[in-house]
């Protein structure tokens, strides 16, 4: 462990490289279908995939219209032309040769994103987000390799940061901040235990603002491990200069059992993939003048945003950060939410619509999200309706039920949908608000217990906590306790 004074003399810089396949129908130069959950290898293939001499392959434009929204989405400027490029290695997943992408032209630049899911973190700069093609997949099996070009020419989308972040948690939630736009916008499921979302690191060290030589780390597989991945090599590198050595410029692996990275390849100067334009694809001209695509349409497509959403929500009904996170993440509970709010909202107050909105978070949130763990029921099953749960939170709101008894109505209601206000009259679960029933309870427990009465005239206030006890009791748990508390020191007094 290097010590803090040590760490304040260096500064880190890093920069994300994330991949992430879009959900389209067909592949990015074929009319093979995109099928992430095909199992059968070499199903969803073709001549053209397959890279048989003399095809010509063609753009999707499901894809290139996906890697648009998503530019607007995160502030980017669309290029008005575009065009795809070949980067030429040889590798036996890869048909062509070549990877069909985009060295110079690619369709969004100079983006950013302010990560929304924690707070105080700053804003981080896209470079650029580009369109390419995926490759086949090996598998190695009793000392064979198979090969399924299943995925091979399935459109990726990547999208590069300028090195323009300092520490592993500012990119930890800036990919999860990016996950939650992708899945806002339907373009990528992004699940990175699936391989849909790839996350890479380049981290350096440096004593003053130039760059010092990075690695590469690879093989992340989850948002924790970038974080991790970057804080570990800021540490070594940092150890590394700090012994009078040099860092070595490298591709390195996450190795997520002993949370460090190991070297895997050393990189003597630059690749050599020697890009040039594809000669088989077109130049795209993007939007403007006979331009393929009209953003303002695109843009008013988008629909609300989860980092606008999560500032509203806050807004509107007075929610914490972290709850108005909570809702922004879990996509259908918050729209459970929202409609059971604007259920509410005709009904009650302003000063109450406030009291309302934090009940229907807690309810929802912790109980019957509690409740469906407990009996293994996903969310998305929920039997209970927004109407019948908005009619237990008015039964609540208005002393009609106490919350023990809007619990057990929950229980039920949950499972069979059922009316809560039947289940409360069925069950005599109805809360005694009536003060002269309930003064009839007080006046039974006074009479019942002298001794009290006589202690708590002389002082002893403490014991009333006794008597509600009491009086709750002669209710059978049906009263409501604030209204017994007041009754309660209202005839005592007049004794
Ligand atoms: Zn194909």
């Amino acid at each position: 462990m290097i010590s803090e004074e040590i760490r304040k003399k260096y500064f880190p810089t890093i920069g994300l490289e994330i991949h992430f396949e879009p959900k389209t129908k067909y592949k990015m130069f074929c009319n093979c279908l995109n099928d992430p959950d095909e199992i059968k290898p070499n199903v969803n293939i073709c001549p053209i995939c397959l890279a048989h001499p003399g095809v010509l392959p063609t753009i999707n434009l499901e894809a290139v219209e996906l890697i648009i929204k998503l530019g607007l989405a995160l502030n980017c400027e669309i290029s008005k032309i575009s065009r795809f490029d070949r980067k030429n290695y040889f590798y036996p997943d890869l048909p062509k040769s070549y990877q069909i992408t985009q060295a110079f032209y690619p369709f969004c630049l100079n983006g950013k994103l302010t990560p929304f899911l924690e707070e105080d973190i700053s804003e981080v700069l896209i470079k650029e987000i580009h369109l390419e093609e995926d490759t086949g997949r090996l598998s190695h099996v009793n000392g064979k390799t198979l090969i399924d070009y299943n995925r091979a020419s399935r459109p990726l989308i990547e999208l590069v940061t300028e090195a323009c972040i300092h520490d592993g948690r500012t990119a930890r939630v800036f990919a999860e901040s990016l996950q939650v736009i992708l899945r806002d916008l339907n373009i990528s499921d992004a699940d990175m235990e699936k391989g849909q979302m790839r996350v890479e690191v380049n981290v350096s060290v440096s004593t003053d603002d130039s760059l010092g030589t990075k690695t590469e780390v690879k093989n992340i597989n989850s948002f924790r491990s970038a974080e991790k991945a970057i804080d570990y090599e800021i540490e070594r590198q940092i150890e590394l200069l700090e012994k009078g050595e040099k860092v070595v410029q490298a591709t390195r692996g996450w190795d997520d059992v002993k949370n460090i990275t190991v070297s895997q390849r050393i990189k003597e100067g630059a690749d050599d993939y020697r890009y040039f334009p594809d000669p088989d694809l077109p130049e795209l001209i993007v939007h403007g003048e006979n331009g393929l695509f009209d953003l303002t349409k695109i843009q008013n497509s988008l629909g609300e945003l989860s980092y606008d959403k999560k500032a509203r929500l806050i807004k509107e009904y007075d929610l914490s950060w972290d709850k108005a996170v909570f809702l922004v993440v879990n996509k259908s509970i918050c729209k459970f939410f929202e409609n059971t709010v604007n259920e509410i909202r005709n009904t009650v107050d302003e000063k109450l619509f406030l009291k309302a909105t934090k009940l229907i978070y807690n309810y929802l949130v912790t109980d019957v999200i509690g409740m469906l763990i407990s009996k293994n029921i996903k969310f998305d099953d929920l039997k209970m309706s927004v109407n019948n749960f908005s009619k237990l939170i008015g039964l609540i709101i208005n002393d009609k039920v106490s919350s023990r008894a809007a619990k057990i109505i929950l229980e039920k209601i949950i499972i069979d949908d059922s009316d809560p206000e039947i289940v409360m009259k069925d069950n005599g679960l109805e809360q005694v608000s009536n003060d002269e029933e309930i003064r009839k309870f007080v006046l039974d427990v006074l009479g019942e217990n002298p001794k009290s009465v006589d202690e708590y005239k002389s002082g002893k206030i403490a014991v009333l906590q006794f008597l509600i006890g009491k009086t709750m009791g002669k209710a059978k748990g049906a009263g409501n306790p604030g209204k017994i508390k007041e009754i309660l020191e209202m005839e005592l007094n007049k004794q």
